[in-house]
């Protein structure tokens, strides 16, 4: 589904991401720990074209970002992104940051889009909050509307940056289970995260990012029982 090759990224003299190559299988479920500043959410970024890497390639269903010619809105298109800080439309009602994007793109009829909505806030336990007003929700409750909007798009994969970082500890459990249904329906993730316990029960496979590089990657059992490199044990040692 993704294959990234040797992504750089400067910023001015800067160099965040130095080199890092992987590959994300369809329905994959990847967690990407690692310490602030780490280059987690540039690397994030760099997979939706929200930066363009300085070196290296990206591809999406084998299709090259930065071919001469990609239509690079319709590769965006297979990607949903969700953010720590929701960034929902607060001019626009819940339904109306769902259909937006959809309808503006001609992916569906206005009516389509509404009905799309409707089904995707019944899914994330939100249908009787289609009218309101973002301002008139909880964090927990925006998270949600936040993910049923980038999945109106119907995405390939969706990522994540620290979806839960920004709520109270007692919202954070329905954010997540979310996340988790959606894994369980096949969707292929990509999940910036601090919740430890959420990415070892919800990952196929954890990356821990640390100076711009991956430090190292398995399973969640080997990360979090067994890491071998000392600065995931250090990471660890100080999260768990
Ligand atoms: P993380 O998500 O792991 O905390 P980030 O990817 O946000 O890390 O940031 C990594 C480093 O890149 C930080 O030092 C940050 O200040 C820097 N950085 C991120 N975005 C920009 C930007 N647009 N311009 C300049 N520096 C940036
Ligand atoms: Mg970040």
């Amino acid at each position: 589904m993704i294959k990234v090759t040797d992504i750089h990224k400067t910023f001015g003299q800067t160099e965040v991401l130095k080199g890092i190559s992987e590959s994300i299988a369809t329905g994959e479920v990847v967690s990407i720990i690692g310490p602030s500043g780490s280059g987690k959410s540039t690397f994030l970024r760099c997979l939706n074209l929200l930066e363009t890497p300085t070196q290296g390639e990206i591809f999406i269903e084998g299709e090259s970002l930065s071919a001469p010619g990609a239509c690079v809105d319709a590769l965006r298109q297979k990607v949903g992104m969700v953010f720590q800080n929701f960034n929902l439309f607060p001019h626009l009602t819940v339904a109306d940051n769902i259909t937006l994007a959809p309808v503006k793109l001609g992916k569906l009829s206005a009516s389509d889009a509404k009905d799309k909505a409707i089904e995707l806030l019944a899914m994330v336990g939100l249908d009787h909050k289609a009218d309101v007003y973002p301002s008139s929700l909880s964090g927990g409750q925006k998270q949600r509307v936040a993910i049923a909007r980038a999945l109106a798009m119907q995405p390939k994969v969706m990522l994540f940056d620290e979806p839960t970082s920004a709520l109270d500890p007692e919202m954070v459990g329905d954010v997540l289970d979310v996340m988790k249904a959606l894994a369980e329906q096949g969707m292929t993730m990509v999940i910036v995260t601090h919740e430890m316990g959420f990415a070892k029960e919800v990952s196929d496979r954890v990356l821990f990012i640390d100076q711009g590089i991956i430090m190292e990657s398995g399973t969640p059992e080997q990360i979090f029982d067994a890491p071998t490199h000392p600065r995931t044990q250090s990471f660890l040692s100080k999260v768990l």
